[in-house]
């Protein structure tokens, strides 16, 4: 599969139109991604052991999609394997107060992975240049000062975030972001699932369905800002979402490719370290039971 098609070159703000939310590439049906998302997900919990043993780079991944367009189930399933020690999720939701009396990029910095962790942030500060600018009257709760708020503002942001982007990767974060890219069609059938489906009730929200209204109004908010904040270090992928199994299995593989281009390798021990580790290693005595590594064999 060829991953890089779904890239979002920076400047490109017509990236949504090029991919076709029901496209799942070359792969035919759910049973032929199933197997090879599982053997990514093997690779993927093998690769961030890794990560975290160099302690030197830190990954995050940022997830935005409309209500509904799986972006949850997605981090649920690709990270299944993943070792829980070294993995910080963060669920953005409406900002608190305390969290309004700061900059929007506030709580995310706060939140962000530290080296050898893997970061994933279900929504983000992509949120103030989505929801918000659909509902300018959430901008009128952040306290800004007047002067500071006309239509410049979204551009403004973008140039932060990019700034923050290039901050980050420069540190040693490697970011990828990913945007659920579901059709309004398939939208309706999910939202119409949970009210008819007993056990999926309670993920019903009356806001999801009034925010439909808004569909064109958040498209183009997220053509704009993936165009201006895609970018060779923080690169933006279009995900096509109304097949859940394809979705994921993108999603694995773009994380997958970007783990493979960052030459991950168990630290090697100095001629020192390993002069003070047999040291040490003296100090625990020898050994009484058979080597775990199953060499020695009994004889019968
Ligand atoms: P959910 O992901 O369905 O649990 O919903 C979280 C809600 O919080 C979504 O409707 C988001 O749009 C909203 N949200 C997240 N960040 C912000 C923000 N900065 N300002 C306003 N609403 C936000
Ligand atoms: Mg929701």
């Amino acid at each position: 599969m060829n991953i890089d098609r779904y890239r979002v070159r920076p400047g490109d703000r017509r990236a949504l139109s090029r991919h076709h939310p029901g496209d799942t590439s070359t792969l035919r049906d759910k049973d032929a991604a199933q197997e090879r998302l599982l053997r990514s997900i093997t690779h993927l919990e093998e690769r961030l052991e890794l990560l975290n043993a160099q302690n030197e780079r830190a990954l995050l991944l940022v997830f935005q999609g409309m209500d509904a367009s799986g972006k949850d189930g997605a981090i649920k399933h690709v990270m299944s394997g993943v070792n829980p020690l070294f993995t910080e999720v963060h669920m953005f939701k409406q900002p608190s107060s305390e969290e309004m009396d700061h900059s929007f990029l506030w709580r995310a910095v706060k939140a962000l992975p530290a080296r050898g962790n893997i970061g994933i942030f279900d929504r983000s500060y992509y949120e103030d240049v989505v929801v918000v600018r659909v509902h300018p009257e959430l901008l009128n709760l952040q306290q800004l000062p007047p002067d500071l708020v006309g239509p410049r503002i979204w551009n403004e942001r973008f140039e932060d975030i990019r700034s923050l982007e290039r901050h980050l990767s420069r540190n040693g974060t490697v970011i990828r972001k990913f945007f659920f890219h579901v059709s309004k069609e398939e939208q309706r059938e999910r939202l119409l699932e949970r009210f008819e489906t007993a056990d999926k009730n309670w993920k019903f929200s009356a806001r999801d369905v009034r925010e439909r209204q808004n569909w064109a109004k958040y498209a183009a908010a997220y053509r704009e800002l993936l165009g201006a904040t895609s970018t060779k270090e923080a690169p933006w992928y279009v995900i096509p979402a109304d097949h859940k199994w394809f979705a994921r299995l993108l999603v694995a593989e773009v994380i997958n490719d970007t783990l493979d281009r960052m030459d991950l390798k168990a630290p090697v021990l100095s001629q020192v370290e390993k002069r003070h580790l047999a040291t040490v290693r003296r100090l625990l005595g020898p050994s009484s039971a058979p080597s775990r590594r199953g060499s020695v064999k009994p004889r019968g």
